[in-house]
């Protein structure tokens, strides 16, 4: 259908963002695959969490899923070691689906380690990782001495058409940290300045050379991570999915199976979403998603549907 077309970033990646995603949650149901947590007050919860692949860009509205991995503990592990070794068995599947495809990965900074980059480079992927001054001291640091010695360090600042300041400060080829000096990344601050004078600074790596003529597409493509948190999760939490509803944890499997269920009819509606003219119309009439899946439910409980095309003309007629 074109879809993937449209989402080169670039005419090149398909920008990937990873995100992990709490689905089931009791303080007395629990199993050995549990993620455990013990809170100050001395109760425990008991959670299980998907972790997603979303291809994103950052001019287009919809996302879609295009891989996910259960975050199951071992015994003894904790939830980042969890979450981590997920992430491993993540990467290794994503290998298998997109050979050949140019994967550019956009994460937050608890991604930016040594072992996460090398699996990305190691399969000829890009990636674009948000950096903390405590997590990543050594960039920082030699941050700084650059801004105090001017050297190397390249400034770039614009002001758009809303009157908001983008400020960019960022220099090439530099270690991640001391423990991996061998994985050299591109440093880059940016600052901006709205038209009320608040500042919002990030700070990413990436495997990208930076210039003055990509650093602006760097930064939007850095900042549309946020739209998984803004539009997937929110969707599938808010807009009828009800991914943070329990419901059931069963002996097993049961907790993990519904989180599939519910990611894979998501994806059919956002590509229904995408592809579909009437699916489209409809939605703009109803105003909110959630208010059409009432709808179409209602319809299926009183007349027999036999297709999607079917099912959207009844909803017209309403
Ligand atoms: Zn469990």
């Amino acid at each position: 259908m074109g879809v993937l077309k449209t989402y080169r970033w670039l005419d090149k990646f398909l920008i990937i963002s990873v995100y992990g995603v709490e689905h089931f949650h009791s303080t007395k149901v629990h199993c050995p695959h549990c993620l455990v947590k013990t809170h100050r007050d001395g109760t425990t919860a008991y959670t299980h969490s998907m972790l997603c692949s979303v291809l994103v860009h950052p001019q287009q509205a919809a996302v879609f899923v295009v891989g996910a991995e259960p975050i199951v503990c071992q015994d003894g592990a904790t939830k980042n070691d969890c979450e981590r070794s997920a992430d491993k068995r993540l990467l290794k599947a994503m290998a298998l689906s997109y050979t050949g495809q140019r994967l550019l990965y956009v994460n937050d900074a608890l991604y930016a380690t040594g072992p996460h980059i090398k699996q990305v480079r190691d399969n000829k992927w890009d990636f674009i990782m948000g950096v903390k001054p405590d997590g990543h001291k050594a960039l920082f640091t030699k941050w700084e001495a650059l801004r105090k010695t001017g050297n190397l360090l390249q400034m770039h600042t614009y002001r758009d058409e809303k009157g908001a300041v983008h400020r960019f400060e960022f220099f090439n080829g530099t270690a991640l940290n001391e423990a991996n000096p061998a994985y050299k990344v591109n440093f880059i601050h940016y600052q901006q300045v709205d038209g009320n004078g608040k500042t919002t600074p990030f700070s990413w790596v990436t495997s990208l050379i930076i210039s003055k003529k990509n650093v602006m597409e760097i930064m939007q493509a850095g900042r549309s991570r946020w739209k998984i948190e803004n539009e997937t999760f929110n969707t599938l939490k808010n807009q009828g999915y009800g991914f943070g509803h329990n419901y059931g944890h069963g002996q097993q499997h049961l907790a993990t199976t519904l989180a599939y269920l519910m990611l894979m009819a998501f994806t059919t509606d956002q590509l229904i979403q995408w592809c579909s003219q009437p699916f489209q119309v409809l939605w703009k009439e109803a105003k909110t998603k959630a208010k059409l899946w009432h709808t179409f439910r209602a319809l299926f409980m009183v007349k027999p549907l036999t297709s999607f095309r079917h099912l959207y003309q009844e909803t017209a007629y309403l």
